[in-house]
């Protein structure tokens, strides 16, 4: 066989197909927790009062 298979990058095990590039839904879950922590930090600074003013 040539070529490297993807491994994953919570655990560093080989990947599957299904779930590239996670080997299992659970490791898919852990990196999607990851980057949406992140994202609620900043989305605390994306807040803006903008309100649409009601006109005809
Ligand atoms: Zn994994």
């Amino acid at each position: 066989m040539s070529g490297t298979c993807p491994r994953c990058p919570i655990c560093n095990k080989p990947s599957v197909a299904r779930l590239r590039p996670f080997c299992s839904r659970r490791c898919a879950d852990v990196d999607l927790g990851r980057w949406l922590t992140e994202a609620y930090v900043v989305a605390d600074e994306a807040a803006d009062a903008s309100e649409p003013d009601g006109g005809g």
